[in-house]
């Protein structure tokens, strides 16, 4: 069969894998070059972690899991760094994600905040906190670049600096050629609309989110990927946290202005960074909270946050990953892989 796959962020790039191991002939076109900043991929460190409430996530993170070691294995890079990860905050919200681990079986340890305190002196915590230890860091740039590595091994072609500017059918048209397809798989991101009528998929709203590194006081503290969940002793918005490579990153979920992929403009609000300054300064003893060092990305998200995996006639959708799709890639390229062959006729089994 032949596909075509447009975007090469992590999502068509975990797909095209997928699709390629299956022995279908995949194009891949990315509109941009290899590690653009311009979608949702880009950048040292995602979070990697099963700690959802829903049962379907935390399976789908099991199953990405063992996906990420095959691709660390396949191209022999590390992607995945095991830190563990803490939820803490709202009791309304930790304990269903506890509840979800004991149902999976999972590993968790549930500590005061105290205990956590010492074990992570970093971090404060305001009420009983969830810790896990499977979960951790994935390298992000370097897992884009494994993936397309991955399906390039596997005899997928993979065209850079390619827009594509139509979609009519089987053909997809760039300013070059037409390419013809029988299934093309959409994982265009933020520009996802510009392809798809509404009533295939959820209206997709995209954000710019505006994450900061700060820098560590003591490079050799151990730091958990961390969600301090609004409605405790939080009363602004949620904050995710982990430590990266370029320090320790910080943000708020989903509360970033929303804009055009094509006329944003990458500059950071400075209240949303002060924001970020402030709760550094108030729960991060373990950073210098005059460090940040702010930057920008893009959320796709739709109304409900889940994802908006589908098939309609010989197009494959895979969008609306509203700022937590990286840890699921290679499980999400694997349903896009089932959509594609006709194996499962829906994204969420
Ligand atoms: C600040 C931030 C922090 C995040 N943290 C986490 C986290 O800790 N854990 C987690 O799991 N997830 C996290 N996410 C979410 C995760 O990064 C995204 O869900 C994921 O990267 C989405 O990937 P994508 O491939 O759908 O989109 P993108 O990476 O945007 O890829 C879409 C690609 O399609 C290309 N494209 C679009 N239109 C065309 C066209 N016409 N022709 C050719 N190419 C085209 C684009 O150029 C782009 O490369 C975070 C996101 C952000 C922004």
């Amino acid at each position: 069969m032949k596909v075509v796959v447009v975007g090469g962020g992590i999502i068509g790039a975990s797909s095209a894998w997928q699709i390629a191991g299956r022995g279908h002939d995949v194009t891949l076109l990315e509109q941009f070059g290899p590690g653009h900043k311009n979608g949702a991929s880009h950048g040292s460190s995602r979070i990697f972690r099963h700690a959802y409430a829903d049962d379907y996530y935390v399976s789908l993170a099991a199953r990405a899991h063992s996906l990420w070691r095959d691709l660390e294995t396949a191209t022999d890079t590390a992607l995945l760094a095991v830190t563990g990860a803490v939820d803490h905050g709202d009791p309304a919200t930790v304990n269903p994600r506890i509840d979800a681990l004991k149902r999976a079986g999972l590993e968790f340890e549930v500590l005061e905040p105290v205990a956590a305190q010492q074990r992570w002196p970093g971090l404060r915590f305001d009420t009983t906190v969830l810790f896990h230890a499977a979960a951790g860091r994935l390298h992000a740039d370097r897992s884009v670049a494994a993936a397309i590595e991955a399906a390039r091994s596997g005899g997928a072609t993979v065209e850079y600096e390619t827009p594509v500017r139509e979609i009519s059918g089987s053909d997809v048209v760039t300013d070059t050629r037409t390419y013809v397809a029988d299934v093309v798989v959409l994982a265009a991101g933020a520009w996802t609309s510009e392809f798809v009528p509404q009533e295939v998929i959820p209206p997709l709203v995209t954000t710019q989110e505006q994450p900061a590194h700060f820098v560590p006081l003591r490079p050799e503290m151990q730091w958990p990927s961390f969600i301090h969940h609004p409605g405790a002793l939080l009363d602004t918005a949620g904050i995710y946290g982990l430590s990266s490579p370029d320090g320790i990153k910080i943000g708020e979920h989903a509360t970033g202005p929303v804009v055009s992929p094509r006329t944003r403009g990458f500059v950071p609000n400075p209240d949303g960074v002060q924001r970020l300054i402030d709760y550094a300064g108030k729960w991060l003893p373990g950073v210098d909270a005059k460090s940040a060092d702010p930057s920008t990305c893009l959320y796709t998200s739709t109304p409900d946050s889940n994802f908006a995996i589908t098939r309609s006639g010989n197009t494959v959708v895979a969008a609306g990953f509203s700022g937590h799709g990286f840890k699921f890639a290679p499980a999400v390229g694997e349903v896009v892989a089932d959509l594609v062959d006709g194996s499962r006729r829906q994204g969420r089994a």
